[in-house]
């Protein structure tokens, strides 16, 4: 956010500004017409003007921010004129007095509509989750015109650019925001690059070591790959030249490290047992009508030279992604027997695989392709159908949702007559009977998968026929949300459940209140929120049911006037109350702990306060260990955590509740115990490899908690819980376990 200063008008500043404006103008295409010039210029002065006493983070004047959204927008998605107005004034209603209506008086209704999607929410203070809310904005918005998320899209990428200058804590927040959002829209969208520069930045953010480690190793390891790529082009060139007769580019590019450093955690090997580290694309300039073909030959002049994979080969040019994205994708065995990926397209696909949704545009109606412009029909159409359903549930499950739903790959199944449907991957066979129609999910007995039969969370494969089988008597239950993935089904779902609920609850309130009555003589409405609290449900919805269901021990309400807090009875004296929800100490039995005596493990300090303040304890989730960065959560259950920020839990922590986080740091050396749990594989050197392993530890003076270990086919895999003192002692005791010749990898568990 913009910081106002007094001063304005340093002269450098001014030409800094006209710099970024010409570099912004050389960037359109040529010739703009006249209109559009001046629709320009009078946005950038309207900018210029009402962002004129604010700067960014940084220093600079505000102003280069929309400048350079308006510049990425052109040069990196392709967009155009209206585009560039719409995103030089994308902060001014958010941020300036300029209102709306003066935007849509000087610019018109389409530009007032897109800075108005680009404008935030403002009075969420009281919503679950901000973020869900102004995401489920600016999709709203994104039906009526597309270019507001491509805006908002350059907007996060120049944000996050420039992050350096913000505080760490934010970083962390907008690092989370940004893989669990906006990556994945940009994946949707089909913008590859930017998705790939967002992963990038993210990952420098949160895991700042591993990033530098495989940033440096690719850098020393650059010439080496060169050359083997050269070595790799050097025969296809001149055969795709001579049989093919057409102009062919190839690009040997390095995976990003994101990419690279997923490899590494996932499939847990070393960078250098990375072997596919680049790609080689190769790209035929040929009319839409021969593109298929010709791309089919350089695959099988690619396959002449170098043998390929088979199970690697993937066609997305006679099926193409959801998000539009067709080529050919193939591995092949390289020189020196290493894997090459091979991707092989023309250069409209190419345009559309870097540029995504933008592109698209420009070849709507182009002969030739068929009807593949229409995929973003299809997927607009689907995110509309996700924002109908999500008004049914709350919008942090939307996010979940909407993220589950829009990053995976997919699957393409077809109905019994023959119509093909895209589902993302891993749905189930209910998810497809949801997808048909929400009656057919919703009695969804069994399905017949190729003329099988089969339960319903059977998992979609590619060119399955599905057919499903309905029971009238049939209803959902609580059983079938871990059976689908699809936004669509889960809502439906949920409100079928929700009903159920609503139902039980209105029961369980009628039990409740005659309780009451015959005990204490008072009234439900007035205690029902401190009653659910004292047995521990997190709603009055949750906590009515399970009256109904005879799941709560009623008796418990004699005790409320001796040991737990005061009924508020109907009449006279009310009790102290909360109305807003928040647990606070002397509320409830539970919260009297010993605050003291939690606090003394370790020294954090919360907010730059002492963690003593707070009742804070240490996330069992990623176990942190004194050194480690780590941030605060306020849950409303359970109090301030302590976390990593590397748990696997941060990102949908700080994506969904930004607000509860809060800084944290640790406080000068103490003595304290933590444990941390590390991961040690190896060959399995037989029976001495437990005492040697525990032996070397114990030389260190650190105690061992526990102990496991497992070992198939020649390799050994352990588990060691240590009790240590800090980041430091944790990180000696891993070097020193690589030592031995017989241990592969070691590693802290996440
Ligand atoms: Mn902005």
């Amino acid at each position: 956010m913009a910081q106002a200063k007094p001063t304005l008008d340093h002269p450098d500043d001014t030409t800094l500004i006209q710099r970024a404006y010409r570099n912004l103008l050389r960037c359109m295409p040529a010739p703009l017409d006249v209109e559009d010039k001046n629709n320009i210029r009078a946005a950038f002065e309207l900018a210029a003007k009402a962002h004129q006493q604010q700067r960014r983070k940084s220093g600079e004047p505000y102003i280069l921010h929309p400048i350079e959204v308006a510049r990425i927008c052109v040069e990196e998605i392709g967009l155009g004129p209206t585009a560039v107005v719409s995103a030089l004034l994308h902060d001014v209603v958010e941020d300036t007095d300029v209102s709306l209506k003066e935007i849509h008086t000087q610019f018109g209704a389409r530009v007032a509509l897109i800075v108005d999607g680009l404008t935030k929410l403002d009075s969420l203070h009281d919503s679950e989750s901000p973020q869900a809310e102004n995401l489920t904005k600016v999709l709203r918005t994104m039906l009526s015109d597309v270019r507001v998320v491509l805006i908002k899209m350059a907007d996060r990428l120049h944000n996050l650019r420039t992050i350096k200058s913000m505080a760490p804590h934010k970083q962390l927040k907008i690092a989370a925001e940004t893989s669990t959002i906006y990556a994945p829209l940009a994946h949707r969208l089909g913008l590859y690059k930017i998705k790939t520069e967002f992963q990038d930045i993210c990952l420098k953010i949160t895991h700042p070591d591993e990033y530098h480690d495989i940033a440096d190793k690719l850098a020393l390891t650059r010439r080496s790959r060169e050359q083997y790529i050269e070595a790799f082009k050097r025969p296809l060139a001149k055969a795709l030249k001579e049989q093919l007769g057409l102009d062919v580019q190839m690009i040997g590019r390095p995976k990003s490290i994101y990419s690279i450093w997923n490899k590494i955690r996932t499939k847990q090997v070393a960078f250098e047992d990375i072997y596919d580290l680049f790609a080689i694309r190769i790209i035929v300039d040929v009319p839409p009508e021969r593109e298929k073909i010709a791309c089919w030959q350089a695959y099988a002049i690619v396959t002449d030279f170098y043998k390929p994979i088979p199970e690697r080969l993937k066609d997305w040019i006679t099926n193409p992604k959801a998000n539009g994205y067709e080529s050919l994708h193939t591995s092949v065995v390289g020189p020196d027997g290493r894997y090459v990926e091979v991707q092989i397209r023309s250069e409209r696909m190419d345009e559309i695989a870097e540029r995504g949704f933008a592109a698209h545009w420009k070849y709507k109606g182009v002969r030739g392709i068929g009807n593949k412009a229409l995929v973003f029909e299809t997927w607009l159409n689907q995110v509309r159908e996700t924002l109908e359903n999500v008004l049914s549930g709350s919008p942090v499950e939307f996010l979940a949702d909407f993220q589950s739903n829009l990053f995976s790959e997919e699957v393409h199944v077809f109905t019994p007559k023959g119509e093909m449907k895209i589902l993302p991957e891993g749905a189930t066979a209910l998810d497809f009977a949801f997808s048909i129609h929400s009656d057919i999910g919703s009695t969804c007995r069994a399905v017949k998968v190729n003329n099988k039969v089969e339960r319903i969370h059977y998992k979609l494969q590619n060119g399955d026929q599905i057919q499903v089988i309905t029971d009238k008597n049939q209803r959902p239950s609580e059983d079938w949300l871990k059976h689908v993935i699809t936004s669509k089904a889960k809502n439906r779902i949920r409100a079928a459940l929700k009903e159920e609920k609503r139902q039980l609850a209105a029961l369980g309130r009628e039990i409740l209140e005659r309780k009451l009555q015959n005990m204490h003589k008072c009234p439900v409405e007035e205690n029902a929120d401190m009653l659910t609290r004292w047995f521990g449900f997190p709603n009055r919805l949750e906590f009515f049911s399970a009256i109904a269901l005879e799941q709560v021990d009623l008796s418990g309400l004699k005790s409320f006037r001796t040991d737990g807090p005061r009924l508020i009875e109907s009449e006279g004296e009310k009790a102290p109350h909360n109305g807003d929800g928040e647990l606070r100490p002397g509320d409830t039995a539970q919260a009297a702990k010993p605050l003291k005596q939690q606090a003394s493990k370790a020294d954090v300090f919360i907010n730059g306060e002492p963690g003593t303040y707070y009742a804070y304890s240490f996330a069992t989730c990623c176990n942190p260990v004194q050194g480690d960065p780590i941030f605060a959560y306020v849950g409303t259950k359970e109090g301030v955590k302590i976390h990593r920020t590397t748990c696997p839990n941060a990102p949908f922590l700080l994506a969904n509740y930004e607000y509860r986080v809060h800084k944290a740091e640790w406080g000068a050396t103490v003595k304290a115990d933590f444990v941390a749990t590390v991961l040690v594989t190896g060959i399995d050197a037989g029976p001495g490899v437990i005492q040697q392993l525990t032996d070397r530890i114990s030389s260190m003076g650190i105690n061992i908690r526990s102990f496991s270990i497992s070992g198939e086919g020649g390799y050994f895999e352990g588990r060691i819980s240590l009790v240590v003192a800090n980041t430091d002692q944790l990180n000696q005791a891993i070097l020193a376990l690589k030592e031995f010749k017989f241990v592969a990898n070691v590693s802290r568990m996440e």
